[in-house]
């Protein structure tokens, strides 16, 4: 007996089955052909190996999570030619002695992905970066939280917001926001800073577009090392709302409304919930893009707005006005920092000082599926089948990928190099040029 599950645009799933089959419209989900027949492939395995359609429906989310990203570099990549977005996860990584390290496919229980190769670290637009940058630095403010708990500190979130129209550049609006920082250099501030013992902040930028134009905002994670009562709260609610509006006045003329522009809270942390890190750092809302793209978004300003993560995806399918913000956005916030952590905090909290290197070299102890030799990491990239690739290392190891590849028409072989504990498994060219068979 043969059952249906049918995936429809909004992402529903109905079912009745023990013999899955899933049918899904390539242009709805923005997916090559072959990238929905993998996407066949996932959902049949998961279903013979035993799993639930659940399992396959979750495969199938991943690995369309992980195609829509390689997606949206290809795109930015042409986008932004010439900048070091443009170059990400192209090239195999430098070994240190005037060569290359081989490219890997890894894998775990639950995924695999491409390392070894050279990334871009850009914390705004990349799609590969950011989310596992953002994710890194949303760990340690986790971890501080933690200690504000431990040790009966007060941790406040802060956001600061500006007033802004649709006619307004990001230019114009951006550096009040990503250096309002300096405010707290202002003498008003350094005695509360001393009065109250303000260890520091974790704060970070986040920028979305909305029926009002380009809305750049601040959240922060401010922690004094004591228990603050609430009249304290309150002084520190006065003094940031009046440094942020003197800033917002004499940066763009403006006044602010004081309670809206500036949000100041406890963090509650209610027993058994985490999620400051990922609070301050808006890693989900950013980059779970999703298939909700629907239009309407914009018009209706319902949702308040759009990611650059949506730009991304919006101008990828052809919208030329999104483009050009995707394009404003890339040029105004390439230099700035989008997350910071004072360094006085986490050296208060104990937690190690990690740069953005070892936050894109994620998981070098996952296991090795196989590597793949410049040559062919290159006509990867040029075939754009990273994703392709990855999953079938994923189910069916070194051969699956050496199948994926001579299905293109590459004469790749699957061989063995000598590593310091064994052989390691490598994909290459042949030496010699061997006919198609
Ligand atoms: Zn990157």
């Amino acid at each position: 007996m043969t059952h249906t599950a049918t995936v429809h645009s909004s992402a529903t799933i109905t079912t009745a089955a023990e013999s899955v089959d899933v049918f899904l419209a390539p242009p709805v989900l923005g997916m090559s052909r072959s990238s929905v027949s993998a996407l066949h492939t996932i959902f049949d395995r998961h279903v013979e190996t035993g799993g639930t359609w659940r399992d396959g429906w979750s495969a199938l989310k991943a690995f369309d999570r992980k195609a829509e990203r390689y997606g949206d570099l290809r795109y930015l990549r042409g986008l932004l030619s010439g900048s070091s977005l443009s170059k990400c996860s192209m090239a195999a990584r430098p070994n240190g002695t005037g060569g290359v390290v081989n490219a890997q496919i890894r894998r775990t229980p639950d995924y695999a992905f491409l390392s070894g190769v050279l990334m871009c670290k850009g914390v705004w637009l990349c799609p590969l970066c950011a989310p596992k940058i953002l994710s890194g630095r949303g760990e340690q403010i986790e971890a501080i939280q933690d200690h504000v708990d431990a040790v009966g500190a007060t941790s406040l979130l802060v956001s600061l917001t500006l007033p802004h129209w649709a006619s307004d550049s990001l230019d114009a609006l951006f550096p009040v926001v990503s250096n309002a920082g300096a405010m707290f250099s202002h003498r008003a501030w350094r005695n509360v800073a001393d009065d109250l013992d303000y260890v520091g902040v974790a704060r970070s930028i986040e920028t979305t577009f909305g029926a009002n134009g380009w809305h750049p905002h601040w959240h922060g994670l401010m922690v004094f090392d004591t228990d603050l009562t609430d009249a304290q709260v309150a002084r520190i609610r006065g003094t940031v709302q009046q440094l942020w509006s003197d800033r917002v006045a004499k940066l763009l003329g403006r006044s602010v409304v004081d309670d809206i522009a500036v949000d100041v809270r406890r963090w509650v942390n209610r027993e058994g919930t985490r999620g400051v890190g990922h609070y301050i750092t808006k890693l989900g809302k950013a980059w779970t893009v999703g298939q909700e793209l629907a239009g309407g978004v914009l018009k209706d300003g319902r949702e308040g707005s759009l990611t650059p993560g949506q730009l991304v995806r919006m101008a990828r399918h052809g919208d030329p006005q999104a483009e050009r913000r995707v394009r404003e956005f890339y040029r105004v916030t390439k230099r700035a920092k989008r997350v910071y952590i004072a360094p006085a905090l986490t050296a208060w909290a104990g937690i190690d000082d990690t740069d953005d290197d070892d936050l894109v070299a994620t998981m070098q102890d996952a296991e090795l599926v196989t590597e793949l030799s410049p040559t062919v990491l290159s006509w990867i990239v040029r075939f754009g089948a990273e994703t392709d690739v990855i999953f079938a290392g994923y189910y069916e190891g070194q051969q699956g990928i050496v199948e994926t590849l001579r299905a293109r028409g590459l004469r790749v072989v699957a061989t063995t190099r000598d590593g310091p504990d064994g052989a390691v498994p490598v994909i290459e060219l042949p030496p010699s040029p061997e006919p198609l068979e």
